[in-house]
């Protein structure tokens, strides 16, 4: 039972151990029909054509697979007028339909697992458990903000007043929300931002990363077959003058955006210069992710969570561990530990069971990581780096790369990939550690690993972050148990996956009557 006493368990896990489970899913995933063409999903009548785009395998950039078709811009306006015209009869279903419609999505999603695996593995290189976690994230997503909102909005909350006059407050959905979702987790939050929305009673208008289209489409068109009307929930693809005019639409009720800062800001930006309302923005940001280490630690257990907060899932997420403080006292230790663990990571084909870290999404990201880590390897501060295989050569991928540097301030921005920096502190500096920590501006995760409990209290209560983790590792919170979201430049909040979120894509109206 939830925060709102109402039933409802996260989707079940998958035992990549068994045998005979793994082989029906291999099965499964061999015989997945799977579409290789996306274009927008538009409202009846509207014009939806505009340039085509290839569609190629981060694992191997020989592969094309399929083709996207850009939508133009000229038609954003059209596409966001249908959207209002569409959204007063959805917020005037019962909430209980409109939660249906998601817990049914949910079942679909679950059914037609095969296919979104296949597509999260090619389309955006993401390894089968990671491709499974984000299937299982995205269907606890429909039905976390289902229960939620059927707790919510069924019935207005009545106040107490005087003798002869009821009061009531009533949420609302606000309008038309714009949700501009990323190409790491294509699948899931992509789902939980627009499911968010729809349940609320808004209608949206989806724009997916230009990189992951064929998995967002695929997944509109399930919540359409769930029972979300077409004109309720349209998906356009673009790139980010398409966003950009979606944002300048007139108006929008709201944004809700998971991407870089820069981008977050500009957006706020152009939602405050608009005339007419002033519009929600719901962003959810990067981080500079620290994990600090005293000598208190177990080193196996740091190692082991260090390797995979920042290499799984090729350190694509935010909330990645990409800077490791130790106490010096145990650095050593760690450093060597560090350097055995990581000849144990095989970097590879993520369609391939025994690989634990794929290739990064696109040749401009790889680009990016290579500059960094060759500026450090002239700095003569490598400490290891994973040796690629010769099977890599035709993907977009970054060796696993650790590297020693002074302090966290000498990174000039997020460096998104299975890249690692190593700063030493001493003891008695833990609280300028966690001030430099706090100076970046960001505050999304943070891990500690101390058996001391007077030190990590001590770390959490002086860090300004939104998800703190101790004695573990820093990724992958669970819809409905780690709420997730950061501070500052990470993000404006409320949390995804947590309580208060839904409460962001309504508006409250009171109402009095003189009885
Ligand atoms: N929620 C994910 C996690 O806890 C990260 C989401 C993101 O990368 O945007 O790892």
């Amino acid at each position: 039972r939830d925060l709102y006493g109402a039933a409802r368990r996260n989707s079940e896990g998958f035992n990549f151990a068994d045998e005979a489970g793994v082989a029906a899913l291999a099965q499964a995933l061999r015989s997945a029909a799977v579409p290789t063409q996306a274009a927008s999903l538009l409202a009846e009548g509207l014009p939806n054509s505009g340039p085509r785009y290839a569609i190629t395998d981060p694992s191997d950039r020989r592969r094309r697979f399929g083709e996207w078709m850009a939508l133009d811009v000229a038609t954003v306006p059209a596409v966001l007028s249908a959207a209002a015209r569409a959204q007063p009869a959805w917020a005037a279903t019962p909430v209980a339909l409109r939660a249906d419609a998601l817990d049914r999505a949910a079942d679909r999603l679950e059914a037609r697992r095969a296919e979104f695996l296949h597509l999260l593995v090619r389309e955006a290189g993401k390894t089968l458990p990671d491709a499974m976690a984000e299937v299982r994230e995205a269907a606890d997503f429909l039905r976390y903000y289902a229960t939620h909102a059927r707790r919510l909005l069924s019935t207005p909350e009545v106040m107490n007043g005087p003798t002869g006059e009821h009061n009531e407050l009533q949420l609302h959905g606000k309008g038309v929300f714009v949700c501009i979702s990323p190409w790491n987790f294509p699948l899931a939050i992509f789902t939980g931002q627009i499911a968010a929305a729809l349940v609320c009673g808004n209608a949206v208008v989806a724009k997916p990363a230009e990189q992951t289209n064929l998995i967002a489409v695929q997944m509109v068109r399930l919540l359409h077959e769930a029972g979300v009307p077409a004109t309720v929930l349209q998906c356009v693809l673009g790139d980010g003058e398409v966003g950009a005019a979606l944002c300048a639409g007139v108006g929008i009720a709201g944004v809700v955006f998971t991407g870089s800062v820069e981008v977050a800001q500009a957006i706020n930006r152009q939602l405050a210069a608009r005339p007419g309302a002033i519009a929600t923005l719901i962003a959810e940001t990067g981080g500079q992710n620290a994990m600090i280490v005293d000598s208190s630690a177990l080193p196996e257990q740091v190692v082991k969570d260090a390797i995979a907060s920042a290499f799984h899932s090729a350190g694509q997420r935010c909330s990645a561990l990409r800077v490791l403080y130790v106490q010096e006292e145990i650095a050593d230790k760690v450093e060597q530990m560090l350097r055995g663990a990581m000849q144990e990571l095989a970097v590879g084909d993520p369609g391939l069971l025994e690989t634990d870290v794929g290739p990064v999404i696109d040749d401009a990201a790889l680009a990016r990581l290579k500059r960094h880590a060759d500026e450090l390897r002239w700095q003569g501060r490598i400490v290891a780096e994973v040796a690629l295989p010769q099977a890599c050569a035709h993907g977009t991928y970054f060796a696993p790369t650790v590297a020693r540097i002074e302090d966290i301030e000498q990174l000039d921005g997020e460096y998104f990939g299975p890249m690692l920096h190593l700063v030493r502190y001493r003891a008695k500096d833990l609280d300028q550690v966690i001030d430099a920590i706090n100076a970046t501006g960001y505050g999304l995760t943070l891990g500690v690993h101390s058996r001391i409990e007077t030190t990590w209290r001590r770390v959490q209560a002086r860090a300004r972050v939104g998800n703190c983790y101790i004695n573990r590792g820093m990724t992958g919170a669970v819809v409905g148990v780690q709420p997730f979201g950061g501070e500052g430049l990470s993000g404006t909040g409320p949390k995804a996956g947590g309580p208060h979120y839904l409460l962001r894509f309504v508006t409250e109206r009171t109402l009095t009557v003189n009885t």
